[in-house]
C-alpha cells in the first residue's frame, strides 16, 4: 500500500505543529528530572516518566533493568524503557532511541539547569538538546502520524536508555546484548542526538584509550644519579609522541565526513598524568619511581584498530630502546571501533527526503568527532541501517545554558515523522 499523497504528508506535518506545546512540555518535564551521570541519578523516575507518557500516546511499554551490569545498583538502578506501537505488519520496525542521562551541570549557568525554563523560543536546561528534546521529538513524530490517522505498515519503537555519556553499556549495549535491539527484529534505527536539524550523522571515528605506566627506581633526591626517574621516562614518551607520532597522525585524513574539519584527521589527547609524590603533600627527597598517563587516541575507519595499537606498541618499543633503565607497561582501557552507515542505506535517504521536504534543502552528511550509541546498534545488535538525526545544535551539548530551539524541535519532529512513514512503506517521498 504505497501512496504518494501530498495531503497525507500535510496532515502529519499539521499534527506536529498542533502538538508543539505538548512536545515542549514533555521536553521541559524530562529536564526537571536531573538524571545526572555520573553517578546516574533519578534514572528509574525518568524511565517511568517516559514510559508513562509513551503509554498515554498508545505505546505498549517494556522496562529493562540492566541486570548483571556492575553499575546497576540498588542506589543507582539502571532502568531502560522501550515503547512499541504495532503497525499493520510486524516489519519493518523503525526504532528511535534516545539516552536520558545527562552530564553534570557544571559552572557558568545563568538559569536553573534543571528548571525546564522555556523562554524566547528556546528550551533551556542540562540535557535539553543532548538529548531529551530528541526523545520528545521521537515520541511525537509517531503520535502525529497516529493523530493524522495514517495507517503504518510496520512497527514504531521509541526507547529511552541510560548511560550513553559513560559508554552506554547498561543502556543500548545491554538491550542489544539481550536481543531487544537486534537485526532479527529491528530494521532501522534513528538516534535523535543533537547534530543540527539539517545534518544527518552517519557514524563516528574509533576510540582507543590506553594507559602507560613507567617504572623507574627510587633513590635519594639529593643523589638522583643513583635512581631512575619514571617521570623522565614518561617525558621521553611524550616527546616521541610529539615529534614522531603527531605529525604522522595529522597527515591522515578520513573519507568519512567527520565534523568539525579538524577532526577529519587521526588525533591523540593526553587525558591525565600522575607521577612521583603528590605535589600538594609534604615533600620528601625522592626520585619518582612511577609515572602513569592515560591517552585518548581517536582513529580513523581507514586506520583500523589493529594498526593503531601496533603503531603505539612500536613507538613505545623505540622509547624503550632510548630509555633502557625504565620499564614501560601498556594497558588497554577501552576500544570503540569506528562506525559508518552504508552510503545507500534507506535510513539516510529517508532522513534526507524528510529534511528536503520540511526545510527545503538537502542535509549535509556528517560523522561525529566523538562516539555515541550508534556503535552498539551497528556492532552488537547488527543493525547497519542506523543514523543520528535530531533537534539541537551540536555545539550546545554539555555547555552552560544549554538550550534547544523550539523551531528546531518542531522541524526535526516533522522530519522524523516523514522518515518513519517512508521507512515503514506508508509513503514514498
Ligand atoms: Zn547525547
Amino acid at each position: 500500500m504505497i501512496v504518494s499523497a501530498a495531503s497525507l504528508v500535510d496532515r502529519v506535518l499539521l499534527e506536529v505543529e498542533r502538538a508543539t506545546d505538548e512536545v515542549v512540555d514533555f521536553t521541559a518535564a524530562m529536564i526537571r528530572i536531573p538524571t545526572v551521570n555520573p553517578p546516574g541519578e533519578y534514572y528509574e523516575e525518568c524511565a517511568r516518566f517516559i514510559g508513562g507518557r509513551l503509554e498515554e500516546l498508545g505505546f505498549a511499554i517494556e522496562y529493562f533493568a540492566a541486570e548483571g551490569r556492575p553499575e546497576h545498583t540498588a542506589r543507582h538502578p539502571r532502568l531502560n524503557v522501550v515503547g512499541t506501537r504495532a503497525g499493520l505488519r510486524a516489519r519493518p520496525t523503525v526504532h528511535l532511541n534516545g539516552h536520558f542521562d545527562v552530564v553534570p551541570a557544571g559552572e557558568g549557568w545563568t538559569l536553573d539547569p534543571f528548571g525546564g525554563v522555556v523562554r524566547d523560543g528556546k528550551i533551556y536546561g542540562r540535557g535539553s538538546c543532548d538529548m531529551k528534546a530528541g526523545i520528545a521529538a521521537a515520541a511525537f513524530a509517531a503520535e502525529a502520524i497516529r493523530r493524522a490517522g495514517v495507517p503504518v505498515p510496520g512497527a514504531i519503537e521509541v526507547s529511552g536508555t541510560v548511560d550513553e555519556e559513560s559508554g552506554g553499556f547498561a543502556g543500548v549495549a545491554w538491550l542489544a546484548e539481550h536481543g531487544r535491539l537486534s537485526s532479527t527484529r529491528t530494521d532501522y534505527c534513528i538516534i535523535p542526538e543533537p547534530l543540527n536539524v539539517d545534518r544527518v550523522c552517519v557514524g563516528h571515528r574509533g576510540v582507543y584509550w590506553f594507559e602507560v605506566a613507567a617504572h623507574g627506581h627510587i633513590a635519594h633526591g639529593s643523589m638522583p644519579f643513583l635512581g631512575v626517574s619514571a617521570i623522565d621516562g614518561m617525558g621521553q614518551l611524550l616527546q616521541q609522541i610529539r615529534d614522531e607520532l603527531l605529525p604522522v597522525l595529522a597527515e591522515r585524513r578520513t573519507a568519512v565526513p567527520v565534523v568539525p574539519p579538524g577532526a577529519r584527521q587521526a588525533t591523540l589527547n593526553i587525558n591525565g598524568i600522575l607521577g612521583g609524590q603528590p605535589v600538594d603533600g609534604i615533600q620528601t627527597p625522592c626520585v619518582a619511581d612511577t609515572c602513569r598517563a592515560v591517552f585518548d587516541r581517536r582513529f580513523l575507519l581507514e586506520e583500523g584498530f589493529d594498526a593503531t595499537r601496533h603503531e603505539i606498541e612500536a613507538l613505545i618499543d623505540r622509547v624503550r630502546a632510548r630509555m633502557p633503565r625504565v620499564r614501560y607497561e601498556v594497558k588497554d582501557l577501552m576500544v570503540v571501533h569506528p562506525t559508518r552507515t552504508p552510503d545507500d542505506s534507506p535510513v539516510i535517504a529517508a532522513i534526507e527526503h524528510g529534511v528536503e521536504r520540511v526545510l527545503g534543502r538537502k542535509p549535509a552528511r556528517v560523522a561525529s568527532p566523538g562516539t555515541y550509541d550508534h556503535k552498539h546498534v551497528a556492532r552488537i545488535a547488527g543493525v547497519p541501517h542506523c543514523v543520528a538525526y535530531g533537534p539541537g545544535e551540536l555545539e550546545q551539548a554539555h555547555q552552560p545554558d544549554e538550550y534547544c530551539r523550539v523551531d528546531d524541535l518542531v522541524n526535526s519532529t516533522k522530519v522524523l515523522a516523514l522518515a518513519i512513514l517512508e521507512l515503514t512503506g506508508a509513503i514514498r517521498l
